[in-house]
């Protein structure tokens, strides 16, 4: 498996392993902890200016969202620009609307110096209205767009099939093939001195004055600079009550009509859908993304997808369904990411999350925003990303959601274990929390009747595991960390695996 659940995206086949044979006993001028492409940018970027760097990842390069996203390249954000300007002023929407085209500049230059063979393409990218109430957020999106000089202009027709209320064309939008831009980073990486260590985890750090220790699965490494790019910080921190999980889902189709859109296009409903087309082994595709939920809080995951291929199917001719997979992101309670020093770090380590659906952008620009901190001790957007500042106002009502549902998981949890009291009621190929003799356990029997069972408890905040029958995962609900089905960890924040148990102990 090389990607964070058991089902395969569409770029997963060009993911290959790394390793570099070098000592960890020396001193690095920085750790890079995350092998997607936040981690992988900030370590080219940190290697190319001199500076000597070693990038950990847990399991294997790509095999968090990167290898399970989309690859839009969007100079606009899911945070509009109308909303940037109301809770943040003018001047730092105008910040945020340098961003993309400079995300997408990067990975231009990257692209043209290390001749890097992606799929890169410009695109035109469509927003488009599908009622009235979407038609007024569309006339406030284009407003807020204007104010901070940002083109989008009003289009009589789409590429895409569907109908319509009123749409926008946005023009120098981009897409790409995010593995093979990843991996060919990492070439560069090592080519330049640089040091990949794959299946290493990071479990914690020491920041001394001189020296930033990091225990690591692997063994101690010693840093002067510790960056987690881990997409979500690992360990218990003020980042995980101003960062909210979200799955979301993604597939891949063939159109019988061969009427591929050639552009990149977005309803408004919410969640969006979202489209684009990707050529895969000589084949187009039309990848289609959306049904979004926050983590934990769907029953039944696998409709997700039927509910996704019956909207496509509606619209498209679609022949057949080639690939589906879903992937994790990070909801700031403010609307915008933190990228920076870390909240508690003496000012060496740093952080960079809460992308929301913009993170190959985000992690793109994390990559100049933390060289820049390290290198000149300045950023341009170290203010509006600072991870340190909860900002003003735009946080206050979903900060106070994001909370609420996890104070209402607790509960909820308890009663759910409570209902379920005989590790008997579970069929095979079914999983579930079972009670058993006062202890709570996650439970999956697969369909040839091997039983996989683990405590259900989280080792990061104590809240109860849900199944996730689409990827055979076991998420937690309050702060994203998901497991596999013998406990080991897939995604973060949580350092520790699910306690395995013996079914025949128990
Ligand atoms: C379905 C979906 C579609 C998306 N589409 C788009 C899109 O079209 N355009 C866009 O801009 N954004 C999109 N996004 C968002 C974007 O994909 C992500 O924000 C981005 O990939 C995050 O990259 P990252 O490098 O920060 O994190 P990741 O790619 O998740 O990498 C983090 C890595 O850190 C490793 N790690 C974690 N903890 C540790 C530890 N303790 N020790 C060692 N290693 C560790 C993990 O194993 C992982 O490989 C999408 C997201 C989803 C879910």
């Amino acid at each position: 498996m090389y990607r964070d659940g058991a089902r395969k995206s569409i770029w997963q086949e060009e993911i290959k392993r790394f390793s570099s044979k070098a000592g960890l006993h020396q001193m690095f001028d920085a750790a890079i902890v995350g092998g997607g492409i936040t981690g992988i940018s900030t370590a080219l970027q940190l290697q190319q200016s001199g500076k000597k760097c070693i990038l950990l990842e847990a399991a294997n390069i790509g095999f968090g969202t990167t290898g399970g996203t989309t690859a839009h390249l969007n100079d606009f954000f899911d945070t509009t620009f109308t909303e940037a300007i109301n809770d943040f002023g003018k001047d730092n929407a105008q910040l945020l609307a340098e961003v993309g085209q400079e995300a997408i500049g990067i990975i231009e230059t990257n692209i043209k110096n290390y001749n890097i063979d992606c799929n890169f393409e410009r695109k035109k990218a469509y927003l488009f209205a599908l009622d009235e109430k979407q038609e007024k957020q569309l006339e406030d999106i284009v407003d807020g767009a204007s104010k901070v000089g940002h083109e989008m202009m009003y289009v009589d027709e789409i590429p895409f099939p569907i109908p319509f209320k009123k749409a926008v064309s946005i023009p120098d939008q981009a897409q790409f093939h995010p593995v093979k831009y990843i991996k060919a980073l990492c070439e560069a990486f090592i080519n330049t001195g640089g040091i990949i260590l794959e299946d290493c985890l990071a479990e914690k750090h020491d920041e001394q004055d001189d020296v930033i220790i990091l225990k690591t699965s692997k063994g101690e490494i010693k840093a002067q600079h510790l960056i987690y790019a881990t997409h979500i910080l690992p360990g218990l921190s003020i980042l995980h009550t101003t960062n909210a999980p979200y799955r979301s889902y993604a597939m891949a189709f063939s159109l019988k009509d061969e009427n591929y859109p050639k552009d990149l296009g977005y309803d408004l409903i919410d969640p969006y859908h979202y489209y684009r087309v990707q050529e895969i082994n000589g084949e187009t595709l039309l990848i289609a993304g959306g049904e979004d939920h926050k983590t934990g809080h769907e029953e039944d995951t696998g409709k997700c997808f039927s509910r996704l291929e019956n909207y496509v199917r509606k619209y498209f001719d679609v022949e057949t369904a080639y690939y589906s997979w879903s992937s994790q992101y990070y909801e700031p309670t403010d609307g915008f990411p933190y990228i920076g020093k870390l909240p508690d770090s003496k000012g060496k380590v740093y952080t960079a999350t809460g992308f929301r659906g913009n993170g190959m952008i985000f992690g793109t620009i994390s990559s100049r925003i933390i060289s820049d901190l390290i290198i000149n001790e300045n950023s341009k957007y170290e203010n509006i990303f600072n991870p340190s500042q909860i900002k003003p106002i735009a946080g206050f009502t979903s900060f106070v959601e994001e909370n609420a549902v996890v104070a209402f998981d607790f509960i909820k949890d308890k009663l759910f274990k409570e209902k379920i009291t005989s590790l008997h009621e579970i069929n095979e190929g079914e999983a579930k929390v079972v009670k058993y003799e006062g202890d709570s356990y996650a439970l999956y029997k697969e369909a040839t009747g091997k039983v996989h069972l683990v405590k259900s408890t989280c080792p990061h905040a104590k809240c109860e595991v849900r199944w996730n029958s689409a990827e055979l995962s076991w998420d937690c609900p309050c702060h994203g960390s998901r497991f596999n089905i013998n406990g080991k960890i897939l995604t973060g924040p949580s350092v520790m695996a699910l306690q395995r148990v013996d079914p025949e102990d128990s």
